[in-house]
């Protein structure tokens, strides 16, 4: 089963800083690197190295070839990345002595994502495949339109928490996901989420899975020393995805999920911080 993912592509720049800029300062940086990044990047990288066929659908601009041959190389299939004349998404991350941050995050290329290049892409979808989105590009109530009109589920991580985009698109999905702050934000803002599957990430308090008449589902996060948090979840949404898509049951595809994000957590960077599924497996014992 396939694994359709409608998601941002980013260059994640990293800037080691003394402290954060003030308003007017100019500072020069002790250090800098570049990975690839974007939440639906990190989530394809994760769902093809649990194991899913994955296809991403998104775009780069003519800067972006190298983000699309790391992808190829963790396995995504790419045939869907649309190269258009804007830059690529990009995030500049500074990053103090105390692991402070402060991000500024340009959409370009992401952005342009077409009605046309989404349903082409999901006319390739069936029953059992699975279309997963963020907030980081458009097109996503098309796009779960044609998911579902080829009998596809959708899942749906609400981030970052747009009102109006969620309640565009949570009827039409099947899973949402969500961290505690995004959840909170649904609370208090458009509508309940009682009639839906919904997994709720805590950080290092877990994951939680609510069904409807159902009890929850308490998932437990591993106790590790944690090194940088950034992509956690976007690692567990990636797992988690790939292993219903395998046909997985909830509580085993989240536990898989959990320890895959515990393994994240312990290493610095985005995407090149996902482990493979060997190293989920020896991790679980
Ligand atoms: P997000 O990155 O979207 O804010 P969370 O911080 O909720 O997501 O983390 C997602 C998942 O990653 C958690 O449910 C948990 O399984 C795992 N995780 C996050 N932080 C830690 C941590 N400090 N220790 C162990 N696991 C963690």
């Amino acid at each position: 089963m396939t694994v359709y993912n409608l998601g941002s592509i980013n260059a994640d720049r990293f800037y080691r800083v003394p402290h954060l800029p003030q308003p007017g300062e100019t500072l020069a940086a002790a250090a800098h690197f570049s990975g690839l990044g974007g939440k639906g990047a990190n989530q394809s990288v994760a769902a093809a190295l649990a194991g899913a066929e994955v296809v991403h659908i998104g775009a780069v601009g003519a800067d972006g070839g190298w983000m699309v041959d790391l992808l190829n190389g963790y396995g995504v299939g790419t045939r869907h990345i649309a190269v258009k004349p804007a830059p690529s998404g990009h995030a500049i991350i500074t990053v103090d002595d105390q692991g402070e941050n402060a991000i500024v995050l340009y959409p370009g290329a992401n952005r342009t994502v077409e009605e046309e290049q989404v349903t082409k892409a999901l006319a390739e979808a069936g029953r059992g495949d699975w279309l997963m989105m963020q907030n980081e590009t458009n097109c996503q109530v098309e796009a779960a339109l044609s998911a579902r009109e080829r009998g596809a589920k959708v899942a749906y991580s609400a981030a970052p928490f747009d009102p109006e985009a969620v309640r565009a698109v949570t009827p039409l999905i099947d899973l949402l996901i969500l961290n505690e702050v995004e959840a909170a934000q649904l609370e208090t803002g458009a509508q309940g989420m009682s009639t839906l599957r919904t997994i709720i990430t805590k950080g290092a308090a877990g994951a939680v899975f609510l069904e409807q008449g159902k009890a929850p589902v308490e998932v437990p996060a591993f106790a590790v020393p944690v090194v940088d948090t950034t992509g956690a979840g976007d690692t567990f949404a990636g797992y988690t995805v790939a292993a219903l898509a395998q046909g997985m049951d909830v509580p085993q595809a989240l536990r898989q999920a959990s320890a895959a994000a515990a393994l994240m957590v312990q290493r610095k960077g985005t995407a090149e911080a996902i482990p493979t599924l060997p190293e989920v497996h020896r991790f679980l014992g």
